[in-house]
């Protein structure tokens, strides 16, 4: 279970993920109102649609994510700036936020193309850190089945481990702990060192 909300405060951790995105970058709470026609994976058409209807623009930046104990993370986003220049977070959420922490960037604008989520982990530990590769392996083939037109094949074997790694890290288990598989031995030493050399 892959289980991130919107951070209940802006912690070292947050505040250093913003830095890394958008330097001197004020991150700000919102209150979620979604459009009645907006849709939850929607942000860049539910705002242009709303800029086309009542004006105002699109600003784009990060909206931030936190999975407790285990890692922040940073998702590209568009927010609607109304003519008067609030800032509203139009979109829904997919379970039902009703703020989120958001984070404007200036310097982006939206070209179509998918911008892979930024995760950092909150610990050094080798099971969120293959959960941190394994939703990045799986942005990179998503973006290169949508740029070679061809069916997202590979994707399935990269979302059952990463299926198998968020469940494992959701119960609790870390690398020094016994691998899910049954073997007896450490994650660190049965799957995890398989799926080290896999990532390689
Ligand atoms: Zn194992």
């Amino acid at each position: 279970m892959y289980t991130t909300t919107t951070p209940a405060r802006i912690d070292p951790c947050v505040s250093r993920l913003i830095e890394m995105l958008a330097p001197g970058g004020q991150a700000s709470y919102l209150a979620v109102r979604p459009e009645p026609d907006a849709t939850v994976n929607g942000c860049f058409s539910n705002v242009r649609a709303k800029s086309e209807r009542d004006g105002g623009r699109m600003l784009c930046g990060w909206q931030l994510w936190e999975w407790p104990q285990v890692l922040v993370e940073a998702e590209f986003h568009a927010v609607w700036l109304s003519p008067q220049g609030h800032m509203e977070e139009i979109t829904p959420k997919p379970h039902g936020e009703t703020s989120v922490l958001f984070v404007p960037d200036e310097r982006r604008s939206y070209d179509g193309q998918v911008v892979d989520n930024v995760r950092v982990a909150l610990h050094d530990d080798q099971l969120i850190e293959h959960f941190i590769r394994v939703s990045h392996a799986i942005a990179q083939a998503m973006a290169c089945s949508a740029r070679d037109h061809e069916p997202p094949e590979r994707i399935a074997p990269l979302r059952q481990v990463q299926r198998f790694l968020g469940r494992s890290i959701h119960s609790g288990l870390r690398e020094h702990d016994p691998c899910p598989c049954g073997s007896g031995s450490r994650y660190r030493r049965c799957h995890g060192h398989e799926l080290e050399r896999a990532l390689a």
